[in-house]
């Protein structure tokens, strides 16, 4: 089985239902005492995000798909996104926003800037966003363990153990697990490591995962072909000089 594949991950969730019930944030109360929770954070490609929304669904495995509206690689409010997003609520799905918090300058700001950003999406969309995830948090971010009133934060103490040293990582009551950068850096979603835990989030990057399943390197420049085609479409579709 190629890694980062549909088949791989399909693999996990198969093993995450073997395990847990897999909720919603919304469902998880402070005296649920077993769950997985999954969240996607969207950073490139409102496409794959798409594909594997209707994986899960297919499934009828519904989680948290988190965009970015701050990023440089997809705008989260073309039609043709906003289509996408919206069909992916439909599906079942819950949809929030990712936070880029490139553009905040004081954290004494933290709040402000989240409820806006949120706010906007939402004016945008025309659906609920419920829910924010931090891109890239610094811990000064984690520390402050914002809690907003209308809007779930995934780094909610009851989904989430910061810790202040990264060597306390193995003593936590809700395990983190996360493909970032194409690896598995808080250790890989295996039987081995589920059972030894009774609460789960699950951090799936959509880009990371296609049909054929592709290490990190060729995983990227696949990428780049799906969002070259996507501009040649967008310039066709806009002029009549472009020429293929
Ligand atoms: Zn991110």
């Amino acid at each position: 089985m190629n890694s980062f594949s549909y088949k791989e991950y399909i693999h996990i969730l198969d093993l995450l239902q073997d395990h847990y019930p897999i909720m919603d944030y919304n469902e998880v109360g402070e005296d649920t005492d077993r769950f997985a929770v999954i969240r996607h954070d969207v950073e490139f490609s409102v496409e794959r995000a798409y594909k594997m929304a209707e994986l899960e669904a297919r499934k009828g495995i519904f989680t948290s798909y988190m965009f970015q509206i701050r990023n440089n690689a997809y705008n989260t409010f073309s039609i043709q996104n906003i289509k996408m997003i919206k069909e992916i609520y439909q599906l079942g799905h819950k949809i929030g926003l990712h936070v880029h918090l490139g553009m905040l300058n004081d954290i004494s700001g933290l709040k402000n800037y989240v409820e806006s950003d949120i706010k906007s999406m939402g004016n945008f969309l025309h659906i609920p966003i419920d829910r924010f995830s931090y891109h890239r948090p610094p811990k000064e971010v984690l520390r402050k363990e914002l809690s907003l009133e209308n809007y779930i934060n995934t780094y909610d103490k009851k989904y989430f153990d910061f810790k202040e040293n990264d060597q306390d990582l193995e003593h936590v009551r809700i395990k983190y697990i996360a493909d970032s950068k194409h690896r598995w850096n808080y250790g890989y979603p295996s039987e081995d490591l589920l059972k030894q835990y009774a609460k789960v989030q699950l951090l799936i990057h959509p880009y990371s995962w296609t049909e054929e399943g592709y290490e990190s390197q060729k995983n990227f420049e696949e990428l780049i072909k799906e969002k070259e085609s996507i501009f040649r479409n967008t310039l066709k579709s806009e002029t009549k000089h472009y020429k293929e």
